[in-house]
């Protein structure tokens, strides 16, 4: 039976890469800023969303809009609405969720009022930090205040869907300090917050420290620590967990990143984006400029391609989905590939449930507590 969800219209995904600098931890596709490419990589981002338009099935209304960096908030407000105005060129259903993501660094009222104008509904401000000594550690462009004062703009501006995402595990921060950054988070208030534990990428400026030994990664004890504080913190403050590092008030979960752990269809646009439609999983080349050039050339500006049998895309599905508090439904699964999951996969549930890490029961299957800050581990175990 083919995967029921190919028939989905996808949610859309656009990527602006550029930054104001990069941060030190940081392995995501942006360059530095620079008028010219910029202009050049609006150019691409309409040539490729009118591609994508003149093959767009009748009907299909993308189900929420997402856009994300690098920093759309760097960008000269006229540049800004080029971008909203292209998201603008896909229908879109009533009700749909559309993020902005930005750096308390980089907005003003201009910028805000110009994104509620345009539709925005939800914004994702990247805060990491309420230390102002790890903030300029991470390389990041603000200060603690900076970020408070963006996010009362934000509210100022008529966001009433706001985000904040944080880091943890980073070295040198104290358990403590890591604390009072997530009490401070709260007293703004935030519908919905993201926590992740920092990871040293090879290739960026801490990864390079770390090989020469100038940066030790967070202990592991310390690390559950932290994770085990926000999930008490923010449990207690109302912010529900729904995923493994995402946190929300109810009704707040964010719809657009349900798309990706329910393993469905979206479309990515600009560079290094990546696109997962009717089983195939395509990323744009990640060199802005052989971006521009591709599509100033008419061709093709994937730069990889994999189609995602439907093995791939029964593993994939039950990963993903495990990211999620609530886990993955037999019923979901069934309606979707047309055979149970208990029967695809019964050896390694068998072995994953004796071990103490997911738990099964007549709706689904799910990480146990213990199994949530092991997840990377036990979903290696899923893959073909
Ligand atoms: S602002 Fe975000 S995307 Fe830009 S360098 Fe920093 S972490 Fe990376």
């Amino acid at each position: 039976m083919p995967d029921r969800a190919f028939s989905l219209p996808p949610a859309l995904y656009i990527h602006v890469p550029f930054c104001r600098r990069k941060c030190h931890y940081c392995d995501f596709a942006s360059v530095p800023l620079e008028a010219d490419l910029v202009k050049r990589y609006l150019s691409a981002l309409k040539r490729e969303a009118e591609r994508e338009l003149a093959s767009w099935p009748a009907g299909w209304e993308v189900p929420s809009i997402y856009i994300g960096g690098g920093t759309p908030t760097v960008l000269e407000p006229e540049d800004l609405e080029e971008v909203l105005a292209v998201a603008a060129l896909f229908p879109r259903a009533k009700g749909a969720e559309w993020t902005v993501e930005a750096n308390p660094g980089t907005v003003n009222r201009e910028k805000l009022a110009l994104l509620v104008n345009a539709g925005v509904n939800r914004l994702s401000l990247g805060v990491q930090s309420f230390d102002d000594d790890l903030l300029s550690f991470l390389g990041r462009i603000h200060t603690a205040r900076e970020a408070e004062e963006a996010w009362d703009m934000a509210r100022a501006a008529g966001f009433y869907n706001l985000n904040l995402d944080l880091i943890y595990a980073i070295p040198g921060q104290a358990l403590s300090t890591w604390r009072r950054t997530l009490k401070r988070a709260l007293s703004l208030r935030p519908e919905h917050l993201s926590a992740y534990s920092l990871t040293i990428e090879p290739g960026t400026e801490f990864g390079r420290r770390a090989q020469a030994g100038s940066l030790t990664p967070v202990a592991e004890e310390l690390d559950l620590s932290m994770y085990r504080a926000a999930q008490e913190l923010l449990g207690e403050a109302g912010l529900k967990q729904y995923e493994i590092s995402n946190f929300a008030r109810s009704g707040f979960e964010c719809r657009h990143n349900l798309v990706y752990w329910c393993n469905e269809p979206y479309l990515g646009l600009g560079p290094a984006a990546t696109s997962y439609l009717r089983g195939v999983r395509r990323t744009n080349r990640e060199n802005v400029g052989e971006y521009v050039r591709a599509l100033a050339e008419g061709e093709d500006p994937a730069a990889v391609r994999e189609i995602a049998t439907s093995s791939l895309a029964m593993a994939e599905t039950v990963i993903l989905g495990l990211r999620l508090i609530s886990g993955i439904t037999w019923e979901r699964f069934a309606n979707r590939f047309g055979c149970d999951l208990r029967d695809v996969f019964a050896e390694r549930i068998r072995r994953l449930t004796g071990a103490g890490l997911l738990e099964a029961d007549e709706r689904g299957l799910r990480l146990t507590s213990r199994g949530l800050p092991v997840a990377n581990r036990v979903f290696q175990e899923f893959l073909p």
